[in-house]
Parts: structure tokens; C-alpha cells; sequence
């Protein structure tokens, strides 16, 4: 990791105007390890100007799709030769486990790439046709123009790739903030996409806090759409932001996902499912399984399992190829984290499990197991983006779906059952954008990452994905070659 870093504009790598900068902290030391320069009002400008004229005027946005695929492809190749580096630097700058980082995120993260790639050679959409006597119709997807993405710490790099590199794959330009907790892969990427060749003005990234760079970007005159994704109240934010000069707004917002375990299941798969569910990514993912309605037939065995599963976490260095969970991502976080947990108990649930800090140093919490039968506590409620899970009894399908369904958010949701029939009605039935059966987690490149409810709008990945960053248009020919057209006499003359 370099000492400092700087700000990419316009294919230029510029220092901070008035000597202001960012540290970032390593959560598991609680020590600065690099700063990154704070861009100013002016440089946040100069980066809206940038992929402006890189759209407007190109190359990027005429380029044909397998010009743009080949860079890209170019860039996957690049980021999977450097991955042990990506992964210890997300490492350091998030507290991820190395485990994860480079088994799981990179990886994927190159997959996802080669697969936008693909992707955005492979439009499809309705034929030319005569739908009228003389006229041939057909629809065009076109680029939007200048989008800002605006990233979260949880996936530092991930989503970047679902939000920047998606909507540059198909001819957009973007300027990208990142959470300012995080910023330097993101700076890594820039230096590998001016390696490969990358126009400039197409990638732009500018750090500074969501207050202030992340508001003046979002409401930037000469920005087509926001791509956020963050916390529901800043996507509602951005919403407003955006309704002055009507922005494609595209949100992935928060989650509370519930994990539903029938008497019938496979009660040792759910309960090794739960603890993954639960504490990937630190217990820090929006999907993360964190309301476990356990049938009351199965309910103590349940829990008994996974408190005997919890045990043998490793909590500690994420550094470590052994180590199961890393630090939160910072002090104030975990603080928030912990108010949680106390006004769970202060509500009346039993705390079973962890709840304490493990180490003096960094910012640990230990997974946190909270029992409960009332659904509209705070703790069953609100997003925690912490390892607190809450588990409740239930007796009846129609009363869990329920009660999962009472939350407002809408992202992903599991069922555990062995009972196909019960499997299918469950996924009709919850309110939820992703519900996986006996599983909780995969989200292959090819399958959509959407959401309901509060949980935002729009999606990542899959054709759906790569179709939120296009308009599409409707192109009309005439084929009668006639000066007047059959149906003109509708508005004036006669027939
Ligand atoms: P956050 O506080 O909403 O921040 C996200 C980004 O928005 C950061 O870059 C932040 O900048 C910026 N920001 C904050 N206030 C802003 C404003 N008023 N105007 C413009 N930008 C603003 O979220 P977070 O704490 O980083 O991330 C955790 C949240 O992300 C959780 O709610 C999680 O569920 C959600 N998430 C959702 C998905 C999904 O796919 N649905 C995936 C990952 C994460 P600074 O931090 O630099 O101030």
C-alpha cells in the first residue's frame, strides 16, 4: 500500500487543492495505514466535467461492444494476476478475513467483470417488424451518460464493480465515491484501468464525505443517474437529490433478512448455513441472515447446535488464513452495534450468546445470539449490519411468513425444508428480492441482485443488471416511401 494517494480526474492523478486528507484506519490495529487526498468542491466539478466530455464527445460511449469487452477483459486478467494483493489491501482497509477476501471477493469480483464483458455484446430486444402497415420499428439501447456511483465500505471493491464497472461495460462514464472508510482499492482500480488502456475522463474517482463530495456529485447538474448503494436513509436522500433534475436513481439498500427453519429440515445444513449466513463478511452484508424463525419442534436442538457451531469461530487477525471473523469496521460502528444490543435486552430478550468485545485492541465484537417472541422489537426491526441475530419460535407457516414479511426491507430471505411443495409456496410468498431454498447466500454473475420494499430498486448483475444503466429507445421507419401517409388525414385534409 502506498503511503498517500491521490485523486483520479480526467485520466490525471491529482493531489488535495488545499492540503486536506483522509486517514484510513486499519480496524483490526485501530492504526492509520495510508491517506488519500479530500477532494474539493472544485475537483468535484473537474470530475463531473471529465466523464461529460469523455461521454458527449468519446471515444468510449461510440466505441463498438467488443472494443469496450476487450478492455475489460484486459482489466479482469490484470486484477486476477494482482489478486493476493487486492485481497490484503481490502483486507486491511475493511477487517474482511483474507479467507474471504481472497477466496471469495476477488475471484468473483473477476468473474463478475468477464461476465459484464460478455454481457454487454449480447443485447437483446424486440426485432425489427412492420407492427404497423408502413412502418418497421426497433429499439435501441443506449448508454444513459454520466453516472455517479457512490459506494459503501462493506464491499469496498465489490461494489464499485456492480456500480462503475457495470455502467461503463455498456458506454457510460462515471465518477465514483467511494465511502471515504475505504477508499483504496478503488484507487487501485483506476491505476489498473489507466494500464489497460482506458480513455480518459471515463473513471473518475473523488473521495470525500457523502455530506458534502457525495451531495454536491449527487445532485450535479450534468449527472444522468445515481447508482448508490448504502444505507436506506441516505438512499432516500439520494432520491430527493436526484428529483430536481429527474436522475435515473438506482438504490441496493438495506437488508434483515429472515432464516426460516421447518420441523422438516436438515437441521445440522441449517445450522452450519446460519452461521455462514450470519457472519459472512463479519456479519457486515446486507443479506446477512439475521432473524432466525426456528420451528418450535426442532427450536431448542437448533440452538443448541448452533451455539456449539458459534464456539468454534476464530475471532482475531484477518490477516490470518485461519481466522473466521475480523474486526467491525470502526469504533462508532461497533458502538451503534452495541446500543443494539442493549436495547434488545432492555425489550426483553434473552442474551444467549457473545455480546462482549474479545481483545483490548481493534474493533471486535464477538457474534452476538439474542432470543426473542416479540417481532417488532428494535433489535428484529432495524438494521443492525452487525453479528446480533436475533431467533424467534414459531408454530405455523402462515404466521412466520408473516412475520418475516413485517420488516420493511426486502432483500434476501432462506427457507429450510425438505418439503418442495411448502419450498415453492415460500418463495411466492415472501416479500423478498433473493430467497434461496436450504442455502444462504449465492448470488452467481448470471442471476439478478434486486430488491423490494426499502430495500431500494433496480438490480446488479445478470441481464437486469446491465440493462439499468441503458435507456432504451424506440427507433421508427417509414416503409411506404408515400408523402402522405395513410393516417394523416386523422389531423388534417381527407382521406
Ligand atoms: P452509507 O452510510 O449509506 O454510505 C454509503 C455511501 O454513501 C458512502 O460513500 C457515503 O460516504 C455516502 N453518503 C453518505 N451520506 C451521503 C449523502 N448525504 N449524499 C451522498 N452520499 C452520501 O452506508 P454504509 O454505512 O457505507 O454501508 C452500509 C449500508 O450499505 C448498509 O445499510 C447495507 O445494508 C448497505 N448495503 C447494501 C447492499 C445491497 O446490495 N443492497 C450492499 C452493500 C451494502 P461517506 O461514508 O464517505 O460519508
Amino acid at each position: 500500500m502506498e503511503k498517500k494517494y491521490k485523486l483520479y480526474i480526467n485520466g490525471v492523478w491529482v493531489d488535495s487543492e488545499d492540503g486536506s486528507y483522509i486517514d484510513v484506519i486499519n480496524p483490526a490495529t485501530e492504526e492509520k495505514i495510508t491517506e488519500v487526498a479530500r477532494a474539493s468542491q472544485n475537483q468535484v466539478d473537474a470530475a463531473v466535467d471529465a466523464a461529460r466530455d469523455a461521454f458527449d464527445k468519446g471515444p468510449w460511449s461510440r466505441m463498438t461492444p467488443a472494443e469496450r469487452s476487450n478492455l475489460l477483459l484486459k482489466l479482469a486478467e490484470r486484477i486476477e494476476n494482482k489478486l493476493q494483493e487486492y485481497a490484503k489491501v481490502e483486507s486491511m482497509i475493511s477487517g474482511k478475513t483474507i479467507k474471504q477476501t481472497s477466496n471469495y471477493d476477488i475471484p468473483y469480483i473477476v468473474d463478475n467483470i468477464r461476465y459484464m464483458a460478455g454481457l454487454a455484446r449480447n443485447f437483446e430486444g424486440k426485432a425489427l417488424k412492420e407492427y404497423v402497415p408502413e412502418g418497421a420499428s426497433t429499439i435501441r439501447r443506449d448508454p444513459i451518460g454520466v453516472v455517479a456511483a457512490i459506494t459503501p465500505w462493506n464491499y469496498p471493491l465489490m461494489e464499485v464493480i456492480w456500480r462503475a464497472i457495470a455502467a461503463i461495460s455498456v458506454g457510460n462514464t462515471v465518477v465514483v465515491k467511494p465511502a471515504s472508510l475505504t477508499p483504496v482499492t478503488t484507487l487501485m482500480l483506476a491505476s489498473d484501468l489507466e494500464a489497460v488502456g482506458l480513455p480518459k475522463g471515463v473513471f473518475n474517482v473523488i473521495v470525500g464525505p457523502g455530506s458534502s463530495v457525495g451531495e454536491q456529485l449527487a445532485k450535479h447538474k450534468k449527472v444522468d443517474m445515481i447508482a448508490f448503494t448504502g444505507s436506506t436513509e441516505v438512499g432516500k436522500r439520494l432520491m430527493e437529490l436526484g428529483s430536481s433534475t429527474l436522475k435515473k436513481v438506482s438504490l441496493e439498500l438495506g437488508g434483515k433478512a429472515p432464516f426460516i427453519v421447518f420441523d422438516d429440515a436438515d437441521v445440522e445444513a441449517a445450522v452450519q448455513g446460519a452461521v455462514v449466513g450470519g457472519l459472512v463478511n463479519n456479519g457486515e452484508d446486507c443479506a446477512n441472515s439475521t432473524r432466525y424463525y426456528v420451528h418450535e419442534n426442532i427450536y431448542s436442538k437448533f440452538l443448541n447446535a448452533l451455539l456449539r457451531e458459534l464456539r468454534k469461530v476464530k475471532i482475531g487477525d484477518p490477516l490470518d488464513e485461519t481466522v473466521d471473523m475480523g474486526p467491525l469496521i470502526s469504533q462508532s460502528h461497533r458502538e451503534r452495534v452495541e446500543s443494539y444490543i442493549r436495547k434488545g435486552i432492555e425489550e426483553g430478550g434473552k442474551l444467549t450468546y457473545g455480546g462482549k468485545r474479545p481483545f483490548s485492541k481493534g474493533f471486535y465484537l464477538e457474534p452476538t445470539v439474542i432470543e426473542t417472541d416479540n417481532n417488532r422489537s428494535v433489535i428484529v426491526q432495524e438494521e443492525i449490519f452487525g453479528p446480533v441475530w436475533t431467533v424467534l419460535k414459531f408454530k405455523e407457516y402462515d404466521e412466520v411468513i408473516e412475520k418475516a414479511n413485517d420488516v420493511i426491507y426486502g432483500l434476501g430471505a432462506s427457507v429450510w425444508t425438505k418439503d418442495v411443495t411448502r419450498a415453492i409456496r415460500a418463495t411466492r410468498d415472501l416479500r423478498f428480492a433473493t430467497v434461496w431454498i436450504n442455502e444462504h447466500g449465492p448470488v452467481p454473475s448470471e442471476m439478478p441482485w434486486p430488491s423490494y420494499k426499502q430495500s431500494g430498486s433496480g438490480s446488479s448483475l445478470s441481464t437486469y443488471g446491465l440493462e439499468e444503466y441503458t435507456y432504451i429507445k424506440h427507433v421508427y421507419f417509414d416503409i411506404s416511401g408515400a408523402t402522405r401517409k395513410s393516417w394523416y388525414y386523422q389531423v388534417y385534409g381527407q382521406k
